[in-house]
């Protein structure tokens, strides 16, 4: 294997996900998921080539789960490791692109993590236990904020006074940038148009999701905001409430910030409504025996994706297509097809065939034809974090 595989490490506050990428190889070369870290549940699943496995790691935080992995790592990648490339959620107004990790950026990283407390010290405990183990490797930090850095002033602010901007960064940052950068480059490549001419309405629907305007290669808006809890529905996010509910549930109910918090991150999205699930595969199945809630989830689910891209299509010059990526977007035909059928004002319509067969992984055009452009696009965000790492060491 040649001297350009990356390791990519994106770490949540009890799971590491990695990948060793070639870029020069579709396929990854390890890929795995170490979870329930710090509980005594803690284990590790990975895959090698065909052969999938799995180890108990009793009690193992981040530091230690990547240190079981370490010889496996070096193993694969036949001692050709050329660096570390980490997810890190937010990098505030600081980084437009992916940086070197040295005592500077980590202190700005640091700093950045009132913006986003429940993400960033979980990226911090990777990119620390990842200094320890692979002291002689460089590392780098892609940031999920930083690919929405081109967004217009009028987009980025909240109708707040310029004093809560200023002194206290609060605006729209939104996320999913690797992932929304990705799949648009991907899609101008399918379509045979070029990067820097072409316009996008993006949906990365996964557990997350978020939608996106990009244009020329730039992302112009975006339905997240200061966190990822802004904009549409989620699996266990609210997306866009009133503001007021916060005090309106505090006066009425006695609620504490942390409870309304959990409710609005933990508790709602498909999950609060449905009473059921926040996976979509649960609830479409749900909704094909008659469950109500699960049928009301997907109802609002759809509709409120609808509306937030007819609201991104304000950014757009034209639409060169519609992209859906993310676990549901590349595997839901029954949301494809929802979610288009609000957006009939665009003359937007699908080829209900090539719907049905364009998923588990396969990219290509759903539109009926005549109509503008619908594309299914896989999101590889280890993909991109390695290309953007490769790059900067180069
Ligand atoms: P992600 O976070 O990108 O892995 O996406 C997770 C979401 O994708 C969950 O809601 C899954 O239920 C959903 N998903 C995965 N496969 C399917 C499928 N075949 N049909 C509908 N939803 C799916």
């Amino acid at each position: 294997m040649p001297a350009r595989t990356i390791l990519v490490i994106n770490c949540g506050s009890s799971s590491i996900k990695f990948a060793l990428v070639n870029p020069a190889q579709a396929q990854f070369a390890l890929s795995g998921l170490a979870e329930r870290l710090g509980s005594p549940d803690a284990q590790v699943h990975w895959q090698q080539g065909a052969s999938k496995q799995h180890l108990a790691l009793p009690a193992a935080d981040h530091r230690a789960a990547l240190a079981q992995l370490l010889p496996l790592v070096q193993s694969a990648a036949g001692g050709q490791l050329h660096g570390i490339g980490h997810r890190v959620v937010h990098g505030g107004e600081h980084f437009t692109a992916a940086c070197r990790l040295d005592p500077a950026s980590l202190s700005v990283i640091r700093a950045t993590a009132p913006l986003a407390p429940l993400h960033n010290p979980a990226n911090l405990l990777g990119i620390e236990a990842a200094f320890k183990l692979f002291p002689d490797l460089p590392q780098v930090a892609v940031f999920d904020t930083a690919f929405h850095q081109t967004l217009p002033e009028h987009a980025y602010r909240y109708a707040l006074p310029e004093a809560l901007y200023r002194e206290h960064g609060v605006r729209r940052y939104g996320f999913h940038g690797t992932s929304h950068r990705f799949v648009s480059q991907r899609a101008a490549e399918l379509s045979g148009l070029a990067v820097a001419a072409s316009s996008w309405l993006v949906a990365h629907l996964g557990n997350g999701c978020s939608t996106c305007a990009v244009v020329n290669g730039q992302s112009r808006d975006t339905s997240m905001g200061l966190t990822p809890l802004e904009g549409v529905v989620m699996g266990t996010r609210s997306g866009d409430v009133d503001p007021n509910l916060h005090s309106h549930l505090a006066r009425t109910l006695g609620w504490s910030l942390e409870q309304i918090e959990t409710l609005l991150n933990n508790n709602s999205g498909l999950l609060g409504l449905s009473g059921l699930s926040n996976d979509m595969r649960s609830l479409e199945q749900a909704r094909e025996q008659g469950h109500p809630g699960a049928t009301l989830a997907i109802e609002v689910f759809c509709y409120r994706l609808a509306k937030s891209l007819a609201a991104m299509s304000c950014a757009l010059p034209q639409l060169d297509g519609l992209i859906f990526t993310g676990g549901i977007g590349e595997n839901s035909p029954l949301i494809r097809s929802k979610t288009v059928a609000h957006l009939r004002l665009f003359n937007l319509a699908l080829d209900q065939q090539a719907n049905a067969r364009t998923i588990a992984g396969l990219a290509g055009p759903i539109q009926a034809a005549g109509h503008p452009r619908v594309l299914v696009v896989p999101t590889n965000e280890e993909r991109q974090i390695a290309l953007d790492s490769l790059a900067l060491l180069n």
